[in-house]
């Protein structure tokens, strides 16, 4: 490589270190003089995430982490009620129907209707 190829690469990469670090120290000042920053950027994990952290990379972590309290909330209770009730794993609900064949996320907070075309069935039950 060539001294001026190699000029332009460190330069460039020197200039990206020094745009994380003017960022990076930003967001240490701010945590320091905020704690409820601090606590929350803290809790995210950025192992999960990709991409930058700007509004519409943050706008799709939300959505998946969401989506991801949300999917294992029901796959928790559908453990729940299954312990409670004494079944093994494959068993179905009153409606005849898998539990997978049941709301991925609870309704209104509690309930896992079944997705099953016409059958009406309100809340996963086993029996
Ligand atoms: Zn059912
Ligand atoms: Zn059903």
């Amino acid at each position: 490589m060539s001294n001026s190829t190699l000029h332009a690469t460190y330069a460039g990469a020197s200039r990206a270190a020094g745009a994380q670090a003017a960022a990076l120290q930003l967001l240490l000042a701010r945590t320091g003089a905020d704690r409820d920053l601090a606590l929350a950027l803290a809790q995210v994990d950025i192992t999960q995430m990709k991409g930058v952290l700007d509004a519409a990379g943050l706008q799709a972590a939300l959505a998946e982490a969401r989506a991801e309290r949300d999917i294992t909330a029901a796959l928790a209770e559908r453990c729940r009620r299954r312990e409670a009730a004494g079944v093994a794993l494959g068993a179905t609900c009153a409606c005849g129907h898998s539990a997978a064949t049941h709301a991925s996320r609870l309704v209104n907070g509690a309930r896992l209707p079944c997705r099953h075309t016409g059958c009406g069935c309100g809340d996963l039950a086993f029996s």
